[in-house]
């Protein structure tokens, strides 16, 4: 098959419709990483995304709407905190989790009687969304475990041969999947970390709580079970306070002719001699957006990539934090 990257516009749009109405995958650009998306009512289509991707069938996707789409087809049980959260949020890096209508395919929930749903704000995304105007079932477009994809090229280097249409609408701003919330409960839970961040949610609705996996517990968000993010690259993260110890490790295998990089922010790079920086930039937004761009650059050169943890690890960073842990396994 071969895999065409075109910018969105009427002809490429016209051409995803088609496919996904003819029961393909189509990839697209959001705000947080690129998706692989398929219509959500049709079963065969669902689930070859999880063979495309190699994804476990028990780790469910996530439904993705055009703003103007009605949510109400397609779950039961709105409570009101969620409402507020779509008023404050919406569109944006925000996932919901609510009791389904199942009305779409099992596959999308893999058996599972919630259904996620999120409405991206990238403007692609929603061009796209309105275009074919049907609830999309979409992961991250990576191949299943390796770092997620942020750019039509990341795509193209997981997928290539194996789809035939990457929707091309540049690098994504946010960097890190998004943050999802399960709101079947009395007060919203965060599930999976992202930009939009626990202080946030609660800011708006007065509490949120945050899952922590339980030994012996069914898992709430089966995708919390698997590695994830991971470079084609030996990984070692330390703490920000571990540094030293990093920039030891540097040099050792320097001297080995191993190929080795340093990933950090602008702060951490400023304090070290290492010649080779992955500089994942100054501000949480940037560290945000530039995390696995930064991690596939330096699985192309590098042996092993050392990253140092920020100093600062509230807020937006709770969810880089998350994923830099599941990268550097
Ligand atoms: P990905 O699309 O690759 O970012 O993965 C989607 C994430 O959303 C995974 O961590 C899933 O476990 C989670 N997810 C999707 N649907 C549900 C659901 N119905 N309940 C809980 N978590 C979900
Ligand atoms: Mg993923």
């Amino acid at each position: 098959m071969v895999t065409q990257i075109l910018p969105i516009d009427e002809n490429s749009l016209a051409l995803a419709k088609e496919i996904i109405l003819n029961g393909g995958v189509v990839a697209f650009p959001t705000e947080t990483v690129y998706g692989l998306a398929a219509n959500a009512y049709d079963g065969k289509a669902v689930e070859s995304i999880f063979k495309i991707k190699g994804r476990p069938n028990d780790n469910p996707l996530i439904v993705h709407l055009h703003r103007d789409y009605d949510i109400s087809s397609l779950v039961s049980a709105q409570p009101q905190y969620s409402k507020l959260l779509a008023e404050a949020f919406l569109p944006g890096p925000l996932t919901m989790v609510y009791k389904s209508k199942k009305s779409v395919s099992s596959a999308v929930s893999c058996g599972m009687d919630t259904l996620a749903v999120r409405i991206p704000s990238h403007s692609g995304a929603q061009k796209f969304l309105k275009y074919v105007n049907l609830p999309l079932a979409a992961p991250s477009a990576n191949v299943s475990k390796h770092v997620s994809p942020v750019s039509a090229e990341h795509v193209f280097d997981d997928l290539n041969g194996k789809i035939p249409l990457i929707l091309d609408g540049g690098k994504c701003s946010g960097g890190i999947e998004s943050t999802v919330l399960d709101c079947t409960g009395n007060v919203p839970c965060i599930l999976r970390s992202g930009l939009v961040t626990r202080e946030m949610v609660a800011a708006v609705v007065g509490e949120c709580d945050e899952y922590v996996m339980k030994d012996g517990e069914r898992v709430r968000s089966p995708g919390m079970k698997y590695k994830h993010y991971s470079p084609r690259c030996q990984t070692v993260l330390f703490d920000y306070n571990d540094r030293e110890k990093a920039y030891a490790l540097y040099r050792e295998k320097q001297n080995k002719g191993v190929r080795v990089a340093l990933l950090c922010d602008s702060q951490v790079a400023r304090g070290c001699d290492c010649s080779c920086i992955l500089n994942l930039g100054e501000t949480e937004r940037e560290i945000a957006c530039n995390l696995y761009d930064k991690l596939r650059e330096g699985e192309t050169f590098a042996d092993i990539i050392i990253a140092v943890a920020p100093l600062k690890q509230d807020g937006i960073m709770v969810g880089v934090m998350n994923r830099l842990r599941k990268a550097c396994g």
